[in-house]
């Protein structure tokens, strides 16, 4: 069948026509278990009765209006998103990298407002992936990804993931900020070690730059706090959300304390559909849900079962998979067959799981998963294991000069 759409993914021949929570139905009426959340996004689920509640109310009221007035709802947003993190000022656009777009801007327009418009470097780390825009590319620094779109944005300093003595010896005058993903997601669930972000508050207070943490997949509850670096322990001057800020309504975020924000005065950035009340009204329900107590205690409790679940499988097929990433409903499973096969084999299980970089599966369940479904997600891995040893086994027994 020949699509129009511009053939930029390559997409698996599969339509789903409803969601039910963490269950996906087909269009052939088969049900999948959602392991995926549509990439770290769907934090509540499908059809999330409080969520279709809110949306329904705000579509019969007001959906946009622009910038040019007040939206109430996005204040509301803005000050909760502040009273729950290090922030105290919210910009709202409608996706990660515009999102991150908009964190590399506030950094360097700090500076230049401290009258140093010359620091405008940014520190990044290998593996990372901050979105697809020209900018967002050039600070991911994956040579795929850059290839053929002509000379990447200049400013972007990458160094090797961990090595603090590295970062050290990268800082030059033009540097303006250090940026990283508390927990690496498209780069194969790499779990930055807190020691390592605490090094890089040190470092960035003692050369007066710019902490930036992209939580566009970490942020809103993924990483079973609200945001990754309260487990971590270390805040950020600077922060982009997105992914799970809408639950499945494009929305984003950067955020900033104070002192980072002061360059963006007036003028300095927009959005036409940025905050408009359809999605700050979508962001204050699922903040609604996330707050109640007990929410994150329970997303914690929830991970841990399905790690020492996901652990038990490693022992069992360690032809298969050999080790268990990740941290909350982040995880990863790093694979010895070709990753792709494993999302295969979960896929012929009815499982919807996404790979990674580093040959690693990622497991996104939506944070609402019960413990019985976390169960069922994992037997099915099992099953997939299995069908893919068993399919190995005959690949080998079919193989010429094989015995038997
Ligand atoms: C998904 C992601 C982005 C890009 O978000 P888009 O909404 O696809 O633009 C950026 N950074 C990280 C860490 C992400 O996971």
């Amino acid at each position: 069948m020949t699509s129009h759409l511009l053939p930029t993914y390559a997409r698996v021949d599969l339509a789903f026509e409803r969601g039910e929570g963490v269950w996906l139905i087909a269009t052939d009426g088969e049900r999948y278990l959602d392991f995926t959340s549509g990439v770290a996004v769907n934090a509540l689920g499908h059809a999330h009765p409080r969520l279709v509640a809110a949306i329904t109310e705000q579509a019969q009221k007001l959906w946009h209006v622009s910038n040019l007035y007040r939206i109430p709802e996005g204040e509301r947003l803005a000050a909760r998103l502040c009273e729950l993190s290090f922030a105290d000022t919210v910009f709202f656009c409608n996706s990660g990298a515009e999102a991150m777009e908009g964190a590399i801007k506030m950094a360097r327009k700090f500076h230049a407002a401290n009258g140093q418009p010359d620091r405008f470097r940014i520190i990044t780390f290998e593996g990372a992936f901050h979105g697809r825009t020209l900018a967002t590319l050039a600070a991911g620094g994956n040579k795929k990804y850059l290839e053929g779109f002509g000379p990447p944005v200049e400013g972007f300093d990458q160094l090797p993931f961990g090595d603090i003595e590295l970062v050290k010896k990268a800082i030059g005058p033009q540097t303006a900020a250090i940026l990283i993903e508390p927990v690496q997601g498209e780069g194969g669930v790499r779990v930055v070690p807190p020691s390592f972000l605490r090094a890089l508050r040190e470092v960035c207070d003692a050369h007066g730059l710019l902490l930036v943490f992209d939580e566009i997949q970490t942020g809103m509850g993924r990483t079973g706090e609200l945001f990754a670096y309260q487990r971590a322990g270390v805040a950020p001057d600077i922060m982009a959300i997105a992914k799970a800020l809408g639950s499945g309504f494009p929305v984003g975020a950067f955020l900033g304390a104070t002192e980072a924000a002061k360059g963006m005065v007036p003028g300095t950035h927009g959005s036409t559909f940025g905050g408009n009340p359809l999605a700050m009204s979508v962001g204050n329900a699922v903040l609604d849900v996330m707050t109640e107590p007990g929410f994150f205690t329970d997303v914690q409790r929830k991970a841990i079962g399905l790690r020492q679940r996901l652990a038990e499988v490693v022992d069992r097929y360690p032809d298969i998979v050999s080790e268990v990433r990740g941290e909350g409903l982040l995880a990863g499973l790093k694979a010895v067959v070709p990753s792709g096969e494993l999302v295969d084999a979960l896929r012929a299980e009815k499982m919807i799981t996404v790979a990674a970089g580093d040959n690693v599966v990622r497991l996104l369940p939506p944070l609402i998963i019960s413990e019985d479904e976390i169960a069922e997600g994992v037997a099915r891995i099992d099953r997939a294991c299995a069908r893919l040893r068993r399919s190995r086994a005959e690949q080998k027994a079919a193989q010429p000069g094989a015995a038997g």
